[in-house]
Formats: C-alpha cells, structure tokens, sequence
C-alpha cells in the first residue's frame, strides 16, 4: 500500500450528478481489477472510490456527488467540484472486490457508481473464448440518471449470447402512474435460477434487500459477494 499525489486532468459529465474523473498518477501503474483508492481529504482518512481502469498513468473513477448534509462531509462534493490540476492525495491500493474465476453465469445487481468495480472486469471475462453469461441490472431513481446504456447495448450486440443488460428507475412516471420497479421486483425464481453467482454494489441498505431477496429464492450465501459503499 502506498501514498501518492494525483492530479485531476479531465471530468467528464456523465449525468446532472455523476462525473467520469481521471487522474494523473506520478507514474504508470499496475492495477488489479476492483481495487479502490482513499483519498486523504483534510490530512485524516478520508473517502474511499473504486477504480474503473487505469490506462498507463491515468486512473479513471466515477463519483456521484451527493448533496450536502447537515452530519455529512461532503467529500464526494470537493471531489466532483474539483477543477483540472487540483492535486489530491491517495492511498492505494486497498481490497479488492473481483469476480471470480469460473464459467458460472453470473448475475450483477447494481446502482449507479455500483457498476464501477465490476464493469471492466465483466469486459475482460467476455473478451476470453468462454461460454459463461453476465447479465446487469441497472437501477437509479430516473432514466436521465443512467449511464454507460450506449456501452452496455454495444456489448449486447457484440456479445448477443452471453451479455444481457436491464434498465430500472424507481421513480419515473410511466401511465401516469409513478414507476417502483426496485432492483429486489427484478429477482423472481426464473430469473435467479438462470444464474449461479450474484454481485451486488452499492450502499448497505440496497445489498441487504437484494441479500434478503436471494435467500427467500434459495439463493445460498456463498454465492452472492458484494461491496458496500458506506
Ligand atoms: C470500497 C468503497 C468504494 C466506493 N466506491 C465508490 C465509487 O466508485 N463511486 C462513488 O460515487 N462512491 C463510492 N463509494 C462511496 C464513497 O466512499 C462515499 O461514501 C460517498 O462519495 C459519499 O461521501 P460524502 O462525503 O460526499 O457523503 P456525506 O457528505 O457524508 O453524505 C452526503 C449525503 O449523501 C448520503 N449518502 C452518502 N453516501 C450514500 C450512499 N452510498 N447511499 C445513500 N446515501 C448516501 C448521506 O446520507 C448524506 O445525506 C465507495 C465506498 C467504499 C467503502
């Protein structure tokens, strides 16, 4: 684990309030797939970002900017208000959250940043000469909060028999009538049964519904693996 300093060399818009930020390392670096940064904010340990890929010496993370409240920090803030050449400083690299190395189908259950950790990964598996399926479900409060949709339909057309991808908001008006599709509504048995392993990325209170979900559908513990942003 070491410490280093990073600048910000490019932000990317990517909804009204999740950024695509790369950073300039001080020199290129190996990374392991799902690994995450800390970024040392006000010289106490500080937030923590799962990292996208790193391309030479730029690493790329995704950040949604939460707004600020009254207990809260606000370091996703700092972060996502930051211009090109501010520095930051990072500790890396830190646990990470892989998949793993079998042919199993695999099911991702994801919100928003949720897909950061997993999503080259899944890229790197399909790329190989296998046979296994990789489904995502994608689910934010509204359709102008989803992103990545072009890349995801891109792998659907490139990888028609092994990559699926479904898109939920919770809050949009459909008929008049409010939407409440959670990702919990997606899991019924004939989906689960389809899949062998579950991965599931986001805030705690999100993976326990989804854990609850997969137990009530006989879904062993073993074989559900997530990672908590808290
Ligand atoms: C291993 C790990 C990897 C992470 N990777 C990413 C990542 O790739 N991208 C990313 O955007 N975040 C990621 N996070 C979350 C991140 O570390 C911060 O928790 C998040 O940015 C909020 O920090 P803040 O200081 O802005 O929040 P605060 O100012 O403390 O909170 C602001 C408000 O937002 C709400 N809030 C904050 N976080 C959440 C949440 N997760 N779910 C629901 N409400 C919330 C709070 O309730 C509060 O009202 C990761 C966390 C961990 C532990």
């Amino acid at each position: 684990m070491w410490m280093m300093q990073v600048t910000l060399e490019k932000k990317i818009n990517l909804t009204q309030d999740v950024y695509e930020l790369h950073y300039k390392l001080p020199e290129p670096k190996i990374m392991l797939p799902g690994q995450f940064v800390t970024f040392i904010l006000t010289g106490i340990w500080g937030r923590s970002y799962s990292i996208l890929e790193i391309i030479d010496d730029i690493a790329i993370l995704i950040i949604k900017k939460w707004e600020q409240s009254d207990w809260g920090r606000g370091w996703s803030i700092a972060l996502c208000d930051a211009s090109v050449w501010d520095e930051f400083k990072v500790v890396w690299p830190s646990w990470h959250f892989v998949l793993q190395d079998n042919s199993d189908n695999k099911l991702f259950l994801w919100t928003g940043t949720g897909l950061v950790p997993l999503y080259n990964q899944i890229l790197e598996w399909l790329k190989k000469d296998s046979r296994e399926k990789y489904q995502l479900v994608f689910w934010v409060r509204h359709m102008n909060d989803m992103f990545y949709t072009d890349k995801f339909e891109a792998l659907k057309l490139q990888y028609p028999d092994r990559f699926f991808y479904h898109l939920l908001t919770s809050r949009d008006e459909e008929n008049g009538i409010i939407g409440k599709w959670y990702v919990t509504d997606f899991l019924s048995e004939s989906v689960v049964d389809k899949y062998s392993e579950y991965y599931i990325c986001w805030a705690p209170a999100m993976i326990e519904w989804c854990q609850k979900r997969l137990t009530e559908l006989w879904v062993l513990e073993e074989k559900v693996y997530f990672e908590k942003y808290s």
